[in-house]
């Protein structure tokens, strides 16, 4: 067979050539732009251009600090593209980390949204490596700035050569991405994505068993583009030629919602907040969405009171996956097989919170103690994962040792795997329950209290207890006109049903908010730092 080495030029070259009239609709600070690939490709091949006028090399990383919009999706291809790497940060990390990031993965150029100019400013004597900065600006005159040197984004691009040839005779190895997970303790990880990895992620994009991304999608990624490339949907959906929707900075649920209606969407990917935040605004509002054929939902468990929602009293079709930046991302998603489709109804649901089974292309393994578990859907142990798009390092970081161990990614979430081949994330390793020499898994807990129609929100820690090691808290965040109208009690007998008593919290405290980490997760670290605040006072 011929040797021919996967590139992401490549995928930007299929979308000119074959899907030229397709659109990239974009919302940035001040208005709303209609491209198609024809025109994003010229304003790629421009932009790759750009990067070599300014120095940008083989390897070089070109960071950005940016929302989802088209010139963030043209960078995606313009620095792999020409040979460089592609540098998402997340702009939701603290100062710190931004600091840290940038220096330890040497970004030479960063582009930046207008409105994260202030936090660059703020810390841009610290950076050691970047040599220019990018402002991707609307207005044609650049804000009034300490940094320098500064260029227009659009103006320099004006200059650009729109014939510039993809660099596709490449390495398919060669690192095409970089992204930072947040970890939650410790400094951010770097995981590094090769062309081949992410054109492999993108196959599996396609297929119909999993997100199955056409050509006929209108797809919305509401999962920042600087978070695991948004799951890697903005390079799938370029190749197939399927529309794109960007829904810009600082959007809201009700631009969600009116964008889904406006631009028919058919597809949207997210993390749960964003969903509960979507469901209670298309429950306020009268929008059509009869067009979404697929809302994805990942990055933390998807509460049964989710799924049931928005399937049964809206009608879109709710699938949930999992995966991590490590494993860029999709590493599962839940879908009933053929002959499950004749289970009952509650049956179908308790398989679809489920996360799902392994996406082909990947390897996985269920480890305790003792060795690998058995698939009874009981025993729980960590999931190993091994594959073509999953990372086999961090980043110049001594880390890379805990986690990659014998050729098998170490994912850190603790799961049990049914005769199906099904898992279920009963937890992270860090945030399981030891009770008494018992596991109690925080996440069970958490997504029963999250049915009740009370509750809006829940998150479980655990606090050191005397004679059980740890016990479960539950902290619960409850709907509008609910307040003062549940009590603890009426949580727990709600619980009481569903677990062995010895899994029912020991008490249920009610916040008005979880604390959320910068990708929407819950921020366990510091509610249990919340909780501990609560009974010291
Ligand atoms: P971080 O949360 O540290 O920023 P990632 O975004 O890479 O890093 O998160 C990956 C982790 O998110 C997984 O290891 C897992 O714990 C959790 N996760 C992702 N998807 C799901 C899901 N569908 N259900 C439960 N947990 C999930």
């Amino acid at each position: 067979m011929m040797q021919v080495p996967l590139s992401i030029g490549s995928m930007m070259e299929h979308a000119e050539k074959f899907f030229p009239k397709k659109e990239v609709i974009s919302q940035t600070h001040d208005k709303l732009h209609r491209l198609n690939y024809a025109e994003i490709g010229q304003r790629t091949r421009r932009l790759m251009s750009i990067l070599d006028e300014l120095g940008i090399r083989n390897g070089d990383r070109v960071g950005t600090l940016a929302w989802n919009h088209h010139r963030h999706l043209e960078i995606y291809f313009a620095a792999p593209g020409m040979g460089a790497i592609l540098h998402t940060i997340n702009i939701r990390l603290s100062p710190e980390d931004i600091i840290y990031i940038i220096n330890h993965a040497e970004d030479k150029i960063l582009f930046i949204d207008e409105d994260i100019l202030p936090l660059i400013e703020h810390i841009h004597t610290h950076l050691t490596t970047v040599e220019a900065f990018v402002v991707m600006t609307d207005k044609t005159e650049l804000p009034e700035s300490t940094i320098q040197p500064l260029y227009s984004y659009e103006e320099l691009l004006s200059t650009g050569d729109p014939t510039y040839e993809f660099a596709n005779d490449i390495d398919e190895n060669q690192p095409a991405g970089m992204c930072y997970t947040s970890a939650t303790t410790g400094k951010p990880k770097g995981v590094v994505y090769s062309h081949r990895a992410i054109v492999l992620h993108s196959f599996a994009l396609g297929l119909k068993d999993t997100a199955a991304i056409s050509e006929s999608d209108v797809s919305m990624p509401v999962v920042p583009q600087f978070h695991v490339n948004a799951w890697g949907t903005p390079f799938a959906c370029t190749w197939f030629g399927s529309t794109q929707v960007m829904p810009g900075p600082r959007f809201t649920p009700k631009r969600l919602a009116e964008f889904i209606e406006r631009f028919k969407v058919t597809i949207t990917a997210g993390v749960p907040t964003i969903w509960l935040g979507l469901l209670k605004e298309l429950q306020q509002g009268d929008y059509d969405t009869s067009s979404l054929r697929a809302v994805l939902c990942g990055g933390s468990a998807a509460p049964l009171g989710l799924i049931k929602a928005f399937e049964e009293k809206l009608n879109i079709p709710f699938y949930h996956a999992y995966g991590a930046t490590e494993t860029t991302p999709l590493a599962t998603i839940s879908r009933l097989k053929s002959y499950q489709q004749g289970l009952s109804t509650e049956e179908k649901y308790e398989e679809r919170t489920r996360q799902g089974i392994l996406v082909p292309g990947l390897q996985m393994k269920v480890v305790d103690e003792k060795g690998e578990v058995e698939w009874n859907g009981k025993d729980m142990g960590e999931l190993l994962l091994r594959g073509p798009w999953i990372a086999s390092e961090y980043y110049k970081d001594e880390r890379t040792k805990d986690a990659f161990i014998d050729g098998w990614f170490h994912t850190g979430d603790v799961v049990t795997v049914d005769a199906e081949g099904t898992i279920k994330i009963v937890d992270r390793t860090k945030d399981l329950i030891k009770s008494g020499g018992e596991w109690i898994s925080s996440v069970e807990i958490e997504n029963a209290i999250m049915a009740n129609e009370a509750v809006f929100e829940a998150s479980v820690v655990a606090i050191p207890d005397e004679k059980w090691q740890e016990r479960p808290i539950a902290c619960v965040v409850l709907h509008e006109g609910f307040e003062n109208k549940v009590t603890k009690d009426d949580i727990i007998e709600f619980l009481k049903p569903q677990f062995a008593k010895f899994w029912l919290p020991d008490d249920v405290l009610f916040f008005e908010e979880i604390p959320k980490s910068s990708v929407g997760k819950f921020l366990k670290r510091e509610l249990r730092e919340q909780v501990k605040a609560r009974y010291s006072t």
